[in-house]
This record gives C-alpha cells, sequence and structure tokens, in this order.
C-alpha cells in the first residue's frame, strides 16, 4: 500500500486559535483512494525547522504533501524551502505571473508587488491552477517521491487537491480502494455497545472496527480494504448488518449523519412538525434543528424558558405544578412539552428540564438531573435521566436524549 506523509505548515497552526483542519481532511480523502497516512507534522514558519521537515519527510515517505505557506508575504516559506530541501531552484512563471495579474484585474485592483511571489515555481514542478485564490499549488516527481504543495485556506486546498491531484495518486495507488463508514449510537454506553458486538467484529480483520466515545454518542467505525468501491461497501454492509442485528434501534445513524439531521429527516418524511421548549439546554437542541439546511418544513417554533415565570407566561405551565414539584420534574417537563405544542399548534412538542450545573444542585435533585417529555395528541412521556459530566456535557447530552427521544417515537 502506497504511504504518505502530511505536513502542515504555520505557525498559527501552533497556538490555540487555529487548528490543523487539512491533514484530516487529507486523509480521509487519501484513505479512500488507498492511501495510507503515516504520519503528519505541524511546523510554524520557520525556515530550519521546515526544511529539516521537508527532508525527513523525502526520506522516509513516497507521497509528500504539504499544506499552506504558498501565499504573498515574507512568512510564507514553503516555495523557498521546499525547493532548497530539493536542491532545485525557483523559477518565474510567467504563465503564472500573468494568470495572477488578470485575477487581480477581474477585482479591479493592481496586483501588488508581492504577489508575483505566488508566480515562482520551483523548477520540474507542475502548477496546480487555484480558481478559488492567487496562490497555486505545485506538484512534482523527486527521487521517486511525489511530492505535492497546498494553498492552506481550505477552500483552495480541496478543490485543488481534487481536481488534480486526487486523480494523479489514485493512478499510482493502484487497486486499493479504503471506504470508511461511520454508525452511531445513543442511549448505550461504550462498555454496553462493545459487550453486544465485540463477539461479532473481533472475527473481521477486514473491515475494521474501532469504537470511539465522542461527547455523548458512541462511534462505530468500520474501515474496509478492497479492489473496488463497491467491493469495500458490500464489505462494510455485511458487518454493519450484523452490528444492526445486536443494537437494533440504538444505532440512529449508520452513514456518520447527525441525530438532528436523522431526525429531520423522519418529520419531514413523515410531514410532521414539531415545537421545542428549552430550559437548561438554553435552545441547543433549536439551535441543532436549524442547523439542517430545509428545516423550515418541520421545525416550528423553539421556546427558551429559563424563569418560571416564563415557564408559566409562555408555555401555560400551571404555577400550582411548580410550587408543588419544582421546575425540574416529570410533571413540569410534561406541561413544558404539552404547553409547547399547543401554543405552536404543532404534531409534537419537546421539552427539557433540568441542572446542568456546577451550582443549583441539591440532595434531592442533584447536578446532572434531567428530564426530557415528549408530546404529541395521543399521550405525553417523559424520561428521567441522571447525566453525568460538566455542564457544557450535560446540556449537550440532554439535547441528544430529546431528540433520540422523538427519534424513537417517530420509528
Ligand atoms: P497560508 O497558505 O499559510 O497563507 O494560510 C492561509 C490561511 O489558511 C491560514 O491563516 C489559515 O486560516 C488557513 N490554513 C492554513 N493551514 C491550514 C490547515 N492546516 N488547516 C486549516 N486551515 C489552514
Ligand atoms: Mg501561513
Amino acid at each position: 500500500m502506497l504511504t504518505a506523509e502530511i505536513i502542515a505548515i504555520g505557525s498559527e497552526l501552533l497556538t490555540p486559535d487555529r487548528t490543523d483542519t487539512n491533514s484530516l481532511w487529507l486523509t480521509e480523502k487519501l484513505n479512500s483512494i488507498g492511501i495510507e497516512v503515516k504520519l503528519k507534522t505541524i511546523v510554524g514558519d520557520d525556515d530550519a525547522r521546515l526544511e529539516e521537515a521537508i527532508k525527513d519527510a523525502l526520506g522516509r515517505s513516497r507521497v509528500v504533501i504539504t499544506t499552506g505557506g504558498l501565499g504573498p508575504t515574507e512568512d510564507d516559506i514553503t516555495r523557498k524551502i521546499a525547493a532548497r530541501a530539493m536542491n532545485r531552484r525557483l523559477l518565474l512563471n510567467e504563465k503564472v505571473l500573468d494568470a495572477i495579474r488578470t485575477k487581480f484585474l477581474k477585482m479591479g485592483r493592481a496586483m501588488p508587488e508581492i504577489n508575483s511571489r505566488q508566480a515562482m515555481v520551483i523548477e520540474g514542478a507542475e502548477v496546480l491552477d487555484n480558481p478559488n485564490g492567487t496562490a497555486p499549488g505545485m506538484y512534482l516527481e523527486h527521487d521517486g517521491r511525489n511530492v505535492v504543495l497546498l494553498p492552506g485556506p481550505p477552500r483552495e486546498m480541496r478543490p485543488m487537491f481534487e481536481n488534480f491531484v486526487q486523480p494523479k495518486l489514485a493512478a499510482k495507488a493502484g487497486d486499493v480502494r479504503v471506504v470508511r463508514r461511520i454508525l452511531r449510537v445513543a442511549g448505550m454506553g461504550e462498555s454496553a455497545v462493545d459487550e453486544r458486538i465485540a463477539p461479532i467484529y473481533t472475527q473481521y480483520r477486514n473491515p475494521q472496527t474501532t469504537i470511539l466515545f465522542n461527547n455523548s454518542e458512541i462511534e462505530i467505525h468500520l474501515t474496509a480494504q478492497a479492489k473496488t468501491e463497491a467491493e469495500a461497501e458490500l464489505l462494510l454492509d455485511g458487518l454493519a448488518g450484523q452490528i444492526e442485528e445486536k443494537l437494533d434501534h440504538a444505532i440512529f445513524a449508520f452513514r456518520g449523519e447527525k441525530m438532528e439531521e436523522v431526525v429531520g429527516l423522519r418529520l419531514a418524511v413523515g410531514g410532521f412538525t414539531l415545537a421545542v421548549a428549552e430550559s437548561c439546554t438554553g435552545g441547543l437542541i433549536s439551535q441543532r434543528l436549524t442547523e439542517v439546511p430545509g428545516s423550515s418544513v418541520y421545525f416550528m417554533e423553539g421556546v427558551i424558558t429559563y424563569s418560571n415565570d416564563a415557564k408559566i407566561r409562555s408555555l401555560g405551565v400551571d404555577s400550582e405544578l411548580i410550587l408543588k414539584h419544582g421546575a425540574v420534574s416529570s410533571e413540569v417537563a410534561e406541561a413544558m412539552a404539552e404547553g409547547v405544542r399547543h401554543r405552536a399548534d404543532t404534531d409534537f412538542g419537546l421539552a427539557v428540564t433540568g441542572i446542568a450545573g456546577p451550582g443549583g444542585g441539591t440532595e434531592e435533585k442533584p447536578v446532572g438531573l434531567v428530564y426530557i417529555a415528549l408530546s404529541d395528541d395521543a399521550h405525553t412521556e417523559h424520561r428521567r435521566l441522571m447525566i453525568p459530566g460538566d455542564r457544557n456535557l450535560i446540556r449537550w447530552r440532554s439535547s441528544q436524549a430529546a431528540l433520540d427521544l422523538l427519534r424513537r417515537r417517530l420509528i
């Protein structure tokens, strides 16, 4: 199998402000054409460190991909240092220079002199056009290595890779295709999932299975290798089918979909409408639902009722109910769900009330106690949850459990 490594270049990527997401995206793409990523490096805008990093990479990997440092400013050193690391000259490419000038003219501006740097091309390199920016990329073969220099901004890097680099590398990789599939599970713990499915997946080396814990979700990652994508998909179908038999409705996504997408699709297909009343989640559920394009078809209204008074005024919750049971109670959760459903005149009303902490807990009602409720015109039900974790996690998991309650009703 062809192996690759990625060098992400940019001092900002070493700070907490910016994350190197390019290498993650590239890894996925490379895997899909049967190239394994063995190593990745993040290097600041430093001549010496970058030269070492590129030389090291050339010494051990058949495919070396860099991203970043192709801009027009003084700290963009990738062209210069990559040329130096390979002992090649940097030459001014008139065609590239013209193309950059034209791009500026189209924006009604003259090309700033510093942008002419971006027309410097490593001797022997193929220039990769950049429709979304000025910095062209480069591709070259050097001592049997495939070297690719890509720009840093993801919206420039991605199309360049897909249009020019991926077909070239796919041809070199030959007949190996790697396909990944992500199954997502709700309402079950990691060890419970593993207990049920380990007897199955341990029998297979291809597909390979990894179980990951991510926020409130268990993810089952299946990776299959085969000569063609179709064959790999078949292998995945086989194993995913057996896993589904064991976990049943606990699996809410078979292709990595998000919970809010799955719920949204079910609502849309059924022609149902939804309104949401939130207390401790502060709008998170509504936010997640409305992140999905097209959600206006089924999502009618979200109400954040944080105070008791708001629950009474906006949802018509009986003040006696709150006095008697407290705002965090099954009774109030159900009244909120019914209230918001009536208020918005929707098929479903979904509600959450709980104690997200870190303060506000009592012995009787500790931090992490959350009630979720779901109402339709036939009946109203609730769940009592004790969610471990910090405030963020409690809020997230509450939103997930509420959406999952609705999902299960829609099955
Ligand atoms: P550069 O090509 O070094 O001028 O990078 C320009 C911009 O691209 C940076 O400021 C980042 O916002 C973005 N960028 C660079 N490298 C990466 C990376 N590895 N992952 C995500 N964004 C990046
Ligand atoms: Mg940079």
